[in-house]
């Protein structure tokens, strides 16, 4: 997985796949999980019915994670190494996908937890460099940028700066006190974050959520001096909304719109990472949609990606799941 694409410095991106267990509720109605990681890269869906209809069965990623892993798993395993890259200098994304209650919040608040611990870790650690951590988060609903730490509902501009390259204008920026600072700050996010029924039947999530960690650091003997240089990078979990198209959850009106914004984002992601899979030949499309133009210096490039998607189990939600595991595959 660490091996480079075209030439040579680019990473690959990381392909995940996240099995969540069988809920209560799917028990109780009978549902049964037809999915079964085999080995720790290859997913196999055991459904005899299936098995006759010629759709493929069997899945191969970087890495599959079995209903029963825990996130501290998914986390040490695979993702700490690259979330970390962030401390000496290179950006990167993390990535949740996958369908409406198939875990991405679950996921990704774990894989930030212990990211940001990690993060104060080494900080302790390294004394002879002085440390800011800074926060922001914001959200994309509707190709409209909110900022999930200010309560004006103002929508964020994208502004092309000939210095800095693009800057998301206004986007409150918290520098981080402490662990509390950061608990505070997250429960702030949740209760801004854009909720709706759909027909589904459950408080669905429609809109991408984005978390941002920056890190800026200098070695403590040059601060003050002409020579003193600050390191600085960022790494962005990103919670994306769920996958499902508005046709299946039977949309109607701002909820069929909202779809086609939800797809239109997701849609251009998906583009963007194929072409990064395939080493970044020719023009990326990063301008296609709102989130792909503010995740860009965070994607391709020298940045590190990994892409986690989120697998239900049961047998009623296959279709989704297959879809789900169609977008792993091109990202490969
Ligand atoms: P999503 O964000 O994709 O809509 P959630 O993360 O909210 O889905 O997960 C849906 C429900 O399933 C939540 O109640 C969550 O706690 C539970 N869940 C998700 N993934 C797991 C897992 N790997 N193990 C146990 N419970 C999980
Ligand atoms: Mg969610």
């Amino acid at each position: 997985k660490m091996q480079g694409v075209g030439n040579g410095t680019e990473e690959k991106i990381l392909v995940l796949v996240r099995l969540r267990p069988l809920n209560e509720k799917e028990i109780a109605q009978n549902d049964v999980a037809d999915w079964e990681c085999i080995n720790s890269t290859t997913i196999l869906y055991r459904n005899s019915l299936q098995e006759r209809s010629g759709l493929p069965t069997a899945y191969s990623f970087d890495r599959v994670f079995r209903g029963d892993c825990e996130t501290r798993e998914v986390y040490d395993e695979e993702i700490k190494e690259i979330a970390l890259s962030v401390v000496g200098g290179i950006n990167s994304t993390i990535f949740a996908y996958g369908q409406t209650s198939s875990g991405k919040t679950y996921t990704m608040n774990g894989i930030t937890e212990y990211t940001v611990a990690d993060i104060y870790e080494y900080m302790q650690m390294h004394d002879e460099r002085a440390f800011a951590l800074k926060f922001s988060a914001m959200e994309i609903y509707n190709e409209v940028v909110r900022d999930l730490l200010s309560s004006d509902n103002n929508q964020l501009r994208l502004l092309d700066d000939p210095e800095k390259g693009m800057i998301i204008e206004k986007l409150t920026e918290e520098t981080l006190r402490d662990w509390n600072h950061l608990k505070e700050l997250l429960s702030i996010c949740e209760a801004q974050r854009q909720i709706g029924e759909t027909s589904l039947n459950e408080k669905s999530s429609r809109s991408h959520q984005i978390l941002r960690l920056t890190i800026e650091s200098s070695a403590r003997e040059f601060i003050g001096k002409s020579n003193s240089t600050t390191l600085a990078a960022s790494v962005n979990f990103v919670d994306l909304a769920g996958s499902e198209r508005a046709s299946q959850a039977q949309s109607v009106g701002q909820r069929l719109k909202e779809g086609c914004h939800i797809n239109r984002s997701l849609l251009t992601l998906g583009t963007v990472i194929r072409k990064l899979s395939k080493g970044r030949h020719g023009h990326v499309n990063y301008r296609d949609s709102k989130l792909t133009r503010i995740l860009q210096p965070a994607l391709g490039g020298n940045a590190r990606t990994a892409i986690i998607c989120t697998l239900n189990p049961s047998r009623s939600h296959v279709e989704q799941s297959r879809n789900t595991l169609l977008f792993a595959s091109c990202a490969k």
